[in-house]
């Protein structure tokens, strides 16, 4: 059994046409291979994908940064996990009114729960935007260069996907990660194997770069996440 854990945008989402139709085709042609979006998308923003034909549909979701898990099926929490992310937010009402007052923040318009996601520019104040942070107990995340992510304290996108594992019993030696920018570095830090892929963020690549559990392809996305299965044996793909 293969379980890949994957980012969307820039990963499972990117890559050279010929290549994404490739993997899709072996995702939905392999039962074996499990698949697990992890992406920073809110829920209603995957939802279109699913509804995709030649996108393979996920066995789980990961979403918000890792705020969010659902079954890939129902679409319902994945539980107990899920309440122990809810009890760690403090709600977005509160986080906005901390937020509102750090310079150089905007925040995103898009769906998204139990995190804040902004943009940020150079004006930024980031040891503001910190210090509030911490005093509400949550955790920031920037990603290329431009996203901030607020999410509750302790929650990323390996944290969860590390939970979800634990709790289908998933051997580590199955699991392969795949992502490409920052807000991907928690999921190489599981210790699972790992593919960064082509095209991806310089400061990942250099974040991941003496770890022995990372592969980091040549391919842009889809492409560097077929070369991953191979250099992590699974040469039959
Ligand atoms: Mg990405």
């Amino acid at each position: 059994m293969l379980l890949l854990a994957t980012d969307l945008d820039g990963t499972l989402l990117g890559g050279h046409e010929d290549e994404k139709l490739k993997l899709y085709k072996i995702l939905n042609e392999n039962p074996g291979i499990k698949v697990v979006f992890v992406t920073g998308r809110g829920l209603d923003s995957v939802k279109p994908l699913l509804d995709d034909p030649i996108i393979p549909n996920p066995d789980y979701i990961i979403c918000d940064v890792g705020a969010t898990v659902v079954d890939g099926a129902t679409l319902k929490p994945v539980e107990p996990i899920q309440s122990e992310i809810n009890d760690r937010w403090p709600g977005a009402l509160k986080v906005d009114l901390y937020m509102k007052e750090v310079p150089g923040l905007r925040k995103q318009l898009v769906p998204m729960e139990r995190r804040c996601s902004y943009y940020y520019d150079e004006a930024v104040d980031m040891k503001m935007l910190e210090e509030n942070a911490k005093e509400l107990g949550l955790d920031v995340i920037v990603s290329a260069g431009k996203f901030i992510d607020i999410l509750p304290g302790g929650i990323n996108k390996g944290f969860t996907l590390r939970k979800l594992m634990e709790m289908l019993n998933v051997p580590e030696g199955e699991i392969i990660v795949a992502g490409d920018t920052l807000n991907d570095l928690s999921l190489f830090q599981t210790g699972y194997n790992g593919v960064v892929v082509g095209g991806a963020e310089d400061v990942l690549k250099e974040a991941t770069a003496d770890q022995k559990s990372v592969f980091h392809a040549t391919s842009n996305g889809c492409g560097g996440i077929i070369e991953g299965f191979r250099f992590f044996g699974h040469l039959e793909y």
